[in-house]
């Protein structure tokens, strides 16, 4: 009771908390015996998104079958609860949410009845007034089971009684929301694939023989033999129908676009492709960017890894340095693990990361990551570099300080959290204990991906949040650093 206190509180505060910051995938097949199969298999394929839980809802037509647990996909769909997840449509869901562990009640695809109809639907992003809507929602007597966005629009569109078609009534609930979202709505005879007025999140159509996927990385259609079609545009509302017709409904369209540049830095796999760019041939770009802003003399380059490899690659050829795998890292670590008793120095960072000392000894390393967030674990990383005998550690970020928090779908921590927000250059470098720091900057980051500013949103670096925040943003403050022991000039 008291966590449902707890939760009901937060859901309150507004989006900037914890209860509504989710990072998802999304993943729609229809028109395949083995749609839930391929649901499986997509949602195996984009783990990096979420990995708190996940879900399935297929349709038969006349029924609807779902399983959602905690847990990674390999864990929560064995053979036997797939095989219950009958029909030729189904929608999947990853799950990763900083809010809570036991957090069931959060877990999609969520499902609604109407009075002769049902629908499930999954949702990538975040909406940024889902809690003015919830408490307008609540006063006319809307029961919520759970603290998700989500389920906000799941009302909305439940609510839509004036409208005759499930499409129309998508358009209608949508017309009410602002904010980021990718959705994937399933009901027993089609499914509807939408993307936000400004495309925040990515979501691509596929085909696999005579079925349709959606799904909010194409490494899913990879897995699946699936043939890329194109990008769900932003604003588009898409329906496919069992006999795979199709149609749009561009209602919601304003002519923009604010894809997440962070896709492109951190949060999508590199083998993806995203609104036409190779994640990986960027990747690699904002690494080359980064030397021709941010060189260092020194004698090798080391990733972190994994999301700092292809920039440190792209780096490492710009400057015509080797790059040598001074970090290990320790792929089967799960997201908690029990620490030991008696504490051992760095033990959190050193369960995923470790230090190489054949690289590392006696060398001047040029350390590469994709960003800095709140500096805790870079500054544990340059210890242990240190530790195993790196003479100097100078350390490049593949992307601009990061200043602002994410309301549209990635999870970054408050804005008093992020180091970048409320410390100098300087003061950063002191506090990790590197002897040079560089990032790039915002041009260069445009120039790696390949487009212009009004193109992406880059908020978390530049403050400009083109759709809005949400109106409780009070998180201001300042996080004091403990500084490690002085070096040179600090
Ligand atoms: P820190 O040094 O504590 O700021 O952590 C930086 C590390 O966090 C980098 O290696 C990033 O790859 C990683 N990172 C960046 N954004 C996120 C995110 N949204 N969730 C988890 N890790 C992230």
């Amino acid at each position: 009771m008291e966590e449902f206190l707890v939760r009901r509180e937060r859901a309150r505060n507004g989006a900037a908390d914890d209860g509504f910051k989710e990072e998802c995938a999304v993943v729609g097949v229809l028109g395949d015996p083995e749609a839930a199969n391929f649901c499986y298999l997509g949602l195996y394929a984009m783990q990096h998104r979420g990995q708190e839980g996940a879900g399935i809802v297929s349709t038969d037509g006349s029924a609807m079958y779902a399983h959602r647990e905690l847990g990674l996909v390999s864990d929560v769909f064995r053979s036997e609860v797939l095989a219950r997840l009958e029909g030729r449509a189904a929608v999947g869901h990853n799950r990763y949410a900083t809010f809570g562990s036991k957090d069931w009640q959060n877990l999609q695809p969520f499902v609604a009845n109407f009075a002769d109809d049902s629908f499930a639907i999954a949702h990538n992003g975040n909406l940024i007034n889902a809690v003015e809507v919830r408490q307008e929602l609540e006063h006319k007597g809307a029961i919520f089971s759970s603290t998700s966005d989500t389920e906000v629009i799941l009302h909305l569109i439940a609510r839509a009684t004036a409208e005759t078609t499930l499409m129309k009534k998508v358009a209608a609930a949508l017309h009410q929301v602002r904010g980021a979202y990718s959705l994937v709505v399933l009901s027993h005879n089609s499914m509807i694939a939408v993307r936000d007025p400004f495309g925040v999140r990515p979501l691509s159509l596929g085909r696999i023989k005579d079925a349709y996927i959606v799904a909010s990385e194409t490494c899913a259609f990879d897995l699946l033999n699936a043939e890329f079609v194109r990008d769900i545009e932003p604003g588009e509302i898409l329906e496919i129908r069992q006999d795979g017709k199709m149609c749009s409904d561009y209602s919601l369209a304003c002519g923009k676009s604010a894809l997440c540049v962070f896709e492109f830095i951190y949060f999508a796999r590199p083998d993806s492709v995203i609104g036409g760019r190779q994640v990986y041939t960027a990747r690699k770009r904002l690494g080359a960017e980064l030397a021709i802003e941010q060189p260092a003399d020194a004698d090798v380059v080391v990733p972190v890894p994994d999301s700092g490899v292809p920039a440190a690659i792209g780096y490492a050829q710009q400057i015509g340095l080797p790059m040598e795998f001074g970090l290990i890292r320790n792929h089967y670590v799960g997201r908690t693990f029990i620490e030991p008793k008696q504490s051992i120095r760095d033990f959190g960072v050193k369960i995923k990361l470790n230090a190489n000392r054949n690289v590392l000894e006696g060398k001047r390393i040029i350390v590469v990551d994709d960003s800095i967030v709140r500096g805790t674990t870079c500054r544990k990383i340059i210890k242990m570099l240190r530790g195993s005998g790196a003479r100097e550690v100078h350390f490049r970020v593949s992307s601009p300080p990061t200043t602002g928090s994410c309301f549209y779908g990635i999870d970054t921590p408050s804005h008093a959290e992020l180091i970048a927000a409320t410390h100098s250059l300087e003061d950063i470098r002191c506090f990790i204990d590197a002897d040079t720091l560089g990032y790039l900057s915002r041009e260069g980051v445009f120039r790696a991906v390949g487009g212009s500013c009004d193109e992406f949103c880059d908020a978390c670096f530049s403050g400009e949040y083109r759709l809005g925040k949400p109106k409780n943003d009070a998180k201001a403050g300042v996080v004091k650093l403990n500084y490690p022991r002085q070096r040179g000039g600090c």
